[in-house]
């Protein structure tokens, strides 16, 4: 959708709620450590599972949050973005013939990294409006086979934000089938309301699970590449070799910039969250105003919207539509399905954009009000 904007409409008039990267500054600060870095001759190799430096940072960053100490010799593995962190979390841990719990709508690459695996995923649905899971399914989906089950909370593309008792059931079900959680967290401070529960934090959980987070996302620089993972030394071990034949490792001397941003006075996070609240704010009364069916996401920069009243015959029609008329990009819901036809009644938009960007988007939809 983004490619297919930009062909049609070029860079000046084409805007792109459809892929979720910034179109604002990445902190100075943040800059000027790569730019450090690369100066200060951080230009080969870092160990294949990551610079010290950044290891240090994210076991005591991660320690303080959740109460243990977190080893970054044995915990802490860096990778190329919580991607590359997945799919080596995936290929290490999950067997042949095993089965995955996935909920759906789901971040595209989770389906094709267990297929990859070789494991069978096992869909359980979140359901429109508030995207929340019918827990009897959810038991129904584990069973003897089950090896793991992906948790995205913040999540991707709902912005739903699971709730403690809502994760102390996926706990309680990975205890008792012996199975592991890999919990995507990429999104963790983007959380305007209610709490970010990290998995690994639930008794008897901390041993079964790979928390997987990065720059991406909290830093705006999605295109450095950093991300890591956390799991306790036996899963550490086997990851990190998967992960050394994947891609040796991740670019160093943006890992040693990405050290000194986590070292970032808590003011960042605020300002971030608020920054966040507001692109929120402005991109959900825009589009209710413009008839889509939209409530505020609770976390992370994505919203389904609702396109009942728009009459067209799918999300990939108006997904077009928009692009064609009003130059607008989004994502057809119908992306985030196994079943393509789950997702054909909504749209996502993502708002990590600047408020005038968004405001034009907006007033771009406007001309289309049903
Ligand atoms: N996980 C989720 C849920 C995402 O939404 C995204 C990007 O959109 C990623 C991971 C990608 O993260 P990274 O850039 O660290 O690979």
């Amino acid at each position: 959708m983004t490619r297919l904007n930009l062909e049609l409409n070029g860079p000046d008039r084409a805007i792109n709620f459809a892929q979720g990267f910034p179109d604002f500054a990445t902190d100075p600060r943040i800059v000027e450590a790569a730019a450090t870095a690369l100066r200060d001759g951080f230009n080969q190799y870092a160990t294949t599972w990551g610079a010290p430096q950044l290891r240090k940072a994210v076991a005591r960053k991660q320690s303080i949050t959740w109460g243990r100490e977190v080893d970054p010799e044995r915990e802490v593995t860096v990778s190329c973005g919580a991607t590359e962190a997945m799919i080596a979390a995936m290929l290490a841990a999950v067997d042949p013939g095993d089965e995955v719990v996935i909920f759906e709508p789901f971040y595209e690459n989770y389906g094709p990294d267990c297929i990859i695996s070789g494991a069978v995923p096992r869909y359980v649905t979140l359901h429109p409006p508030d995207w929340s899971f019918d827990p009897d399914e959810l038991r129904h989906s584990f069973n003897s086979k089950t090896r793991a089950i992906v948790v995205n909370t913040p999540h991707n593309p709902t912005g739903r934000v699971f709730s403690r008792s809502e994760l102390e059931l996926v706990a309680e079900l990975c205890i008792e089938h012996d199975a592991i959680a890999i919990t995507d967290e990429i999104y963790e401070h983007l959380v305007y309301r209610g709490e970010h529960v990290s998995i690994a934090t639930l008794p008897g959980m901390a041993e079964r699970t790979i928390t997987i987070s990065g720059a991406s996302k909290t830093f705006s620089v999605t295109g450095w590449r950093i991300g890591w993972l956390i799991a306790q030394p036996s899963l550490s071990a086997g990851i990190r070799k998967v992960h050394d034949f994947l891609t040796v490792g991740a670019a160093h001397p943006l890992q040693v910039a990405v050290a000194a941003a986590l070292e970032l006075p808590a003011s960042f996070y605020v300002e971030l969250v608020g920054d966040y609240r507001e692109r929120r704010d402005a991109i959900i009364t825009g589009l209710q105003d413009c008839g889509f069916d939209v409530s505020a996401p609770d976390g992370a920069y994505y919203v389904m919207a609702g396109i009942g009243a728009f009459g067209f015959e799918d999300d990939t029609a108006l997904a077009r539509h928009l692009i064609e008329k009003v130059a607008v990009a989004t994502v057809p819901g119908s992306s985030f399905f196994h079943n393509p036809r789950e997702g054909r009644g909504h749209l996502r938009f993502s708002f990590p954009k600047r408020i005038e960007t968004i405001e034009r988007g907006v007033r771009a939809l406007r001309s289309l009000r049903p």
